[in-house]
């Protein structure tokens, strides 16, 4: 039975403004709770794949921050926690020899916080890796930093190891928004000097990150941080809305005001000159560019497969997704019992449950592939999500050209709504029933 597009229209209102939808999928870890099962995540082989290593450690702990991490050890520890990274690594190599790498990032928690010597451990382990794997043409690897913990050194380290795009946190220039959040706000000459010697170094692309939506944020205050990116000019910016579930305070999100916020942000930087898609928090100074490493961009707009190393870390592939060991604050006391490469979670999920994902990781780019879709969810994609598709088309809330459904401006208003209806379950029992979307 086809859903009317009445009924769609009223389910996407009933949903509207509720901070439960967004782009964080699935909506409740529980749902996945009867996926659940035992053994390593089976990867495609003769696929392309990318590598994503965790390194938990900050200088200091910012509230907002939703993913696993803690205050920088002694150095012993540090240096215990990459070799057995190391030794997870070289393991998963072992096994699948020949593998095409079509990214690597290195992310955290913050991968340049390390000393100087376990932070050069940290780039050989990459080196190491790459050197056994063959590269995919438009490879192109990225480690996360902030202006804290990044030193002309390790800047040079990073560069000599052909790791040439850098993707610095700002958040927020404003002290008064960063403070009560245990972040600290970098002064413009702190940044200004940073970027210069990333450059001086052979770094190519400075990436600045952004967020809105966070308590205390104004217009006032982000026009101080566009003005900010207007000094700074790196090659690339990106921009993060707070979500629901990354604040454990009481604070109420109001999805309005961070619409508003973000359409003041896209306005801004492309006036500025910088190139974006509406709804795409991404954005570039090169027109080619769609302002990501390799590792992200496959991941968001193809949904290729990776594997993520340390703890916590997130992999992902045509049989399901997993987590490894680890999660929230980090216990350092085990480290060196801990194995990063081991899932503590790894869900066998069916295709509607990994398309739903792609769709989730997608929605950053304020849209999805329908070619990826039909890979992914299966041939009766067009069967199951045309009506909603048609509906949400005639209400101007999206638009398709060519190969990409993109949500317009009015219908990036209520996003997480709307990717919520390409959210399907498999409908149990019926002979030749399709996947259905659960309404
Ligand atoms: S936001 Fe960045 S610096 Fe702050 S705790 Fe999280 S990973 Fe560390």
């Amino acid at each position: 039975m086809t859903t009317s597009s009445s009924d769609i229209m009223r389910i996407l209102k009933d949903r509207t403004d509720n901070p439960l939808y967004n782009t964080s999928y699935p909506l409740s870890p529980s749902d996945w709770s009867r996926f659940n099962t035992n053994g390593p995540l089976p990867f495609n082989t003769a696929m392309p794949i990318a590598f994503y290593i965790h390194i938990p450690f900050c200088k200091r702990l910012c509230s907002f921050c939703e993913y696993s991490r803690t205050l920088l050890p002694s150095q012993e520890l540090q240096s215990a926690y990459l070799k057995t990274l190391r030794n997870d690594i070289a393991e998963f190599m072992n096994q699948k020899p020949d593998l095409l790498l079509y990214g690597f990032d290195i992310g955290g928690g913050t991968p340049t916080s390390p000393d100087t010597q376990p932070f050069e451990n940290l780039i050989n382990i990459y080196r190491e890796t790459i050197g056994r794997t063959n590269l995919s043409p438009d490879f192109e690897p990225s480690i996360e930093s902030t202006f804290e913990t990044l030193t002309p050194q390790k800047a040079r380290i990073i560069a000599d190891a052909g790791i040439h795009r850098i993707s610095l946190g700002v958040q927020s220039s404003s002290k008064s928004v960063l403070s009560p959040l245990n972040r600290q706000t970098e002064k413009i000459e702190t940044m200004h000097r940073t970027i210069d010697f990333a450059r001086n170094a052979g770094i190519k692309k400075i990436n600045l990150d952004l967020m809105y939506g966070l308590p205390g944020q104004s217009m006032e205050s982000i026009r101080q941080d566009i003005r900010t990116i207007d000094i700074l000019r790196p090659e690339q910016v990106t921009v993060y809305e707070l979500r629901t579930n990354q604040l454990k305070t009481a604070y109420k999100i109001n999805n309005r005001l961070s619409y508003d916020e973000y359409c003041f942000l896209f306005d801004e930087l492309t006036g500025m000159g910088y190139h974006g898609v509406f709804g795409q928090n991404t954005f570039s100074m090169d027109p080619l560019d769609k302002g990501l490493s390799s590792y992200l961009r496959h991941r968001m707009f193809d949904g290729w497969q990776y594997k993520g190393f340390g703890i916590s870390a997130q992999s992902m592939s045509h049989a399901g997704l997993s987590y490894n060991t680890g999660k929230g604050e980090v216990d350092m006391k085990h480290i060196s019992e801990l194995r990063t490469n081991e899932s503590s979670c790894h869900y066998a999920l069916p295709p509607e449950e990994v398309f739903a994902k792609y769709v989730a990781i997608s929605g950053y780019s304020g849209g999805f592939s329908l070619k990826t879709a039909r890979r992914l969810y299966g041939d009766c994609f067009d069967f199951d999500f045309g009506n909603i598709i048609s509906a949400l088309e005639t209400e101007g809330l999206l638009t398709i050209k060519d190969d990409r459904l993109q949500l317009t401006r009015t219908g990036y208003r209520h996003y997480g709504a709307i990717l919520s209806l390409f959210y399907a379950k498999k409908k149990g029992g019926a002979v030749n029933e399709p996947h259905r979307p659960v309404f």
